[in-house]
């Protein structure tokens, strides 16, 4: 039997009630049986075997980072091999200033190491730096030539949408390949304000930026990094809902309730992508519990970005 959370919590809560109203009918003498407390305890939600569930699903992570750690990325592929995820888009995100095109080769080498190694489960993705523009095209086309298949997560050296981005935009969009960018929307009180007070990088990007630049450039197909980051998920996701070219990814490792629904409300089921951010089983749970058939989440697992990289003759199945 399938039962959501939401109604298996009220229907147990009302037994519950039932069985203690049913008790003090009774009479105030009369306790509460030991074997009515059973009752309330262990009221069952019916068969839901979670792994059968976790397993059900083709996975692509959009979003996962490697790190310089030895164990890196070994334990995230134990992570994802346990979870189904068939492949993790991966990349070093560029966390250094200046960055410099030293910098970031150094940064793709490590990525271009790892999908070496193990090409059956790991897609790359690469990071530049508009600021250096002959380094940064010189950097997609190497990039491009080691078999990674778009960016990775890029960061906040410049905004997405500084004019500095658009040759490197134009090139991407040549190339059929995914503009995937951090970016940053925080609450506040009284609503939601960037705060640049010198904790933020200033160049880091908003939804703003998105916006501004999916209307300059609407084939280039942008990913919005995750919308479980612990900022105002609800203000990306009415921000972006008129821009069809603006896809967000579900990672992070905040899982409000609600969020994956929300998201679905606005965007349309195509337009989100299944990632972790190396949170590997929150990820894959947020999905699972959002109010969504069985189509919606494989498409959020794997069909949406698999679709897109086919664009480019990238698809993991080899289309
Ligand atoms: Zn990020």
């Amino acid at each position: 039997m399938n039962i959501d959370r939401r109604k298996f919590v009220a229907r147990s809560a009302a037994g519950a009630a039932g069985i203690l109203m049913g008790s003090r009918l009774k009479g105030m003498s009369a306790p509460v049986r030991p074997e009515e407390q059973e009752d309330v305890l262990y009221t069952k939600p019916g068969k839901y075997d979670l792994m059968k569930e976790v397993m059900k699903y083709r996975k692509i992570d959009t979003h996962a980072h490697i790190y310089w750690t030895e164990d890196s990325p070994g334990t995230q592929l134990d992570y994802g091999r346990r979870l189904g995820i068939e492949k993790q888009v991966i990349s070093r995100y560029l966390d250094v200033m200046p960055g410099t095109p030293d910098q970031f080769r150094k940064f793709n080498d490590l990525t271009i190491k790892a999908i070496k190694h193990y090409p059956d489960h790991l897609l790359g993705g690469f990071v530049l730096n508009p600021a250096y523009k002959q380094e940064s095209l010189d950097e997609i086309k190497r990039c491009a030539d080691a078999g990674m298949i778009g960016t990775g997560e890029l960061y906040y050296q410049v905004k997405i949408n500084d004019p500095r981005y658009y040759p490197i935009i134009e090139k991407l969009i040549d190339l059929k390949m995914i503009i995937h960018s951090h970016a940053e929307c925080q609450l506040g009180v009284g609503g939601y304000r960037m705060k640049y007070n010198g904790y933020k990088q200033p160049n880091t990007s908003i939804p703003e930026d998105f916006v501004d630049i999916a209307r300059r450039y609407p084939e280039g197909i942008f990913q919005y990094a995750h919308i479980g980051m612990g900022g105002d998920w609800e203000y990306e996701c009415k921000m972006f809902r008129d821009y069809p070219n603006i896809y967000v990814d579900t990672s992070g490792s905040n899982n409000a309730e609600n969020m994956i629904d929300f998201a679905v409300e606005h965007l349309g089921e195509d337009r989100l992508f299944f990632a972790s951010d190396n949170s590997y089983y929150q990820s894959v749970g947020k999905i699972l519990a959002a109010n969504l058939n069985e189509r919606q989440k494989q498409k959020i697992f794997f069909d949406n970005y698999n679709n897109l990289l086919k664009k480019g003759g990238r698809g993991v199945d080899g289309q």
